[in-house]
């Protein structure tokens, strides 16, 4: 998807904070935090939202980035959530988990 801002910073054409990537996921600081750390774990295929066809075979790699990084980094009190279409708050039509922790 060339319009696409997670797209681009996946394959590196935009600039992101890249905390983790494996052969399916990147992983991204959150440019506007809402904990003190706030990541965005996506897949590197474009899918638009949980709600899309497929995307039950990318969550389990999301979920698998996201406890790598918490054990890696000794993260804690976190959350994971997903915004699932404008009106649960999604603004980026490229599916993201957000991973929040308050350190
Ligand atoms: P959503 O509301 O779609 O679930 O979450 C989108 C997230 O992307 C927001 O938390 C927002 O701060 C973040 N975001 C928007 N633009 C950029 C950007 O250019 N770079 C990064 N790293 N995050 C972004
Ligand atoms: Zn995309």
């Amino acid at each position: 998807m060339e319009s696409c801002l997670f797209c681009k910073i996946i394959n590196k054409e935009l600039p992101g904070d890249i905390v983790f990537e494996d052969g399916n996921v990147v992983a991204f600081k959150d440019i506007h935090p809402k904990a003190a750390v706030h990541i965005l774990i996506v897949p590197k295929e474009h899918i638009e939202s949980i709600s899309s066809e497929n995307s039950e075979n990318v969550i389990g790699g999301l979920i698998l980035a996201a406890k790598n990084i918490i054990k890696r980094d000794n993260a804690r009190g976190c959350k994971l959530l997903f915004n699932i279409g404008r009106d649960g708050g999604q603004v980026i039509d490229h599916l993201h988990m957000h991973l929040l922790c308050q350190s």
